[in-house]
């Protein structure tokens, strides 16, 4: 079973939709769709509650227990237990009794121990949260699907063989899992991992690293440069096309569907890109052109670029002047899903950035490259008739 495809199908969308069929549309083959519509649901909450990673969980299903969820803890464990014991199959019998059980007293063993292990844990102190993704066996799985892939997809590999793959795994990779197993990663949990490298959080590192190098002066030259910016017509309209190619760019390249949406609209009020759009233009939504803006203002204060790690530099300044808060708003749901240091949001804005530097910073290059002074142009006539 693919686990990924039957969350999918347990959801509370899924029994919105029959609910919607059934109540409003009144289709005849979505009659007595009610049951289905609560079983996804319950289920649903069950799979949320067992499957909790980040504190800023928009349900209550979806967050940490704390001490304070008690209460909601003993209340929901009881009623989905019940839910769970009462289920029948189409025969009329109790799904327990089958020999479909399995799943279902998984769920009700699940939903016991989460609520013993908060007896424990975070009610006596221990812990002052339990975040329950992290007692999952997916990543278990994981490092089963890595062990079986070095073997030739061996499923039974001897002794010898899971110690070899044991080995090399511990040795020389990170395990990841393939797009087609049936965990897919939610987070990234290291799994089973020695290096003799120091390991850095890049995004981390990228907040930072120029911690010291901006000084109040360069701040203040900062502000100004905005502020002309803004009120300049022409350097926003540029600004603007060229976060055009940028989100164009980055709606191609994205993996992550709903940040390729956020990236792209379908009107624009900047006059260079309708002038130029003849229909192959991307525009940049409000946000993607926000960025670029503080972009394009750093890159003005910016006065040395032969420096090394300039584009390190130049993201980690503009990261810094950016209101996280006004940004990509329609992507603070899809965020609750993910590390919350190093969101789909960070990343999207610091690839934003890193687009729109590297244009630009190309674009410096090579107009400093240029030669300006070519003395065929200045004594053409001189040089072509030389001789006469
Ligand atoms: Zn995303």
């Amino acid at each position: 079973m693919r686990v990924k495809l039957a969350v999918q199908t347990f959801s509370s969308s899924v029994s919105d939709a029959l609910e919607y069929c059934e109540k409003y549309l009144n289709i005849p083959s979505f009659q007595y769709a009610e049951a289905t519509a609560t079983f996804c649901k319950n289920i649903n909450n069950v799979f949320d509650l067992l499957n909790t990673r980040n504190f800023l969980g928009s349900t209550q299903f979806k967050k940490p227990l704390y001490k304070g969820s008690e209460e909601f803890l003993r209340n929901f464990v009881q009623t989905s237990i019940s839910y769970l014991s009462t289920v029948t199959n189409y025969e009329g019998v109790n799904i327990l009794q089958t020999s479909r059980k399995t799943g279902f007293l998984g769920l009700i063993i699940c939903l016991v121990s989460v609520q013993n292990l908060f007896e424990d844990l975070v009610k006596s102190g221990t812990l002052n949260f339990l975040l329950t993704y992290k007692l999952s066996q997916d990543h278990l799985e994981m490092f089963f699907a890595a062990v079986r892939r070095r073997g030739g997809f061996s499923n039974n590999p001897t002794a010898w063989q899971f110690e070899q793959a044991y080995k090399r795994l511990l040795i020389h990779s990170e395990i990841a899992s393939s797009e087609s197993a049936n965990c897919l990663a939610q987070d990234s949990t290291s799994i089973l991992n020695v290096t003799s490298k120091k390991v850095k959080n890049p995004s981390l590192d990228v907040l930072y690293e120029f911690e010291e190098d901006f000084s109040p002066d360069l701040q203040e030259q900062y502000i100004v440069n905005h502020n002309k910016i803004l009120n300049c017509v022409y350097i926003c309209d540029v600004v603007e096309y060229i976060a055009g190619f940028v989100s164009k760019k980055l709606g191609q390249t994205l993996n992550c569907n709903e940040c390729a949406k956020s990236v792209t609209t379908s009107d624009s009020t900047c006059k260079l890109l309708n002038r130029k759009n003849r229909g192959g233009l991307s525009k940049p939504t409000k946000d993607v052109v926000k960025v670029c803006t503080v972009a394009e203002s750093i890159i003005k204060t910016e006065t040395n670029f032969s420096i090394p790690k300039i584009m390190l530099k130049l993201i980690s300044a503009a990261m810094r002047n950016l209101n996280f808060r006004e940004l990509f708003l329609c992507l603070s749901e899809h965020c609750l899903e993910q590390d919350p240091l190093d969101g789909h949001i960070i990343q999207l804005i610091r690839l934003i950035l890193k687009n729109y530097f590297t244009i630009r910073l190309h674009h410096i290059n090579s107009t400093k490259n240029q030669i300006t002074d070519r003395i065929r142009q200045r004594l053409t006539k001189t040089i072509h008739f030389r001789n006469q």
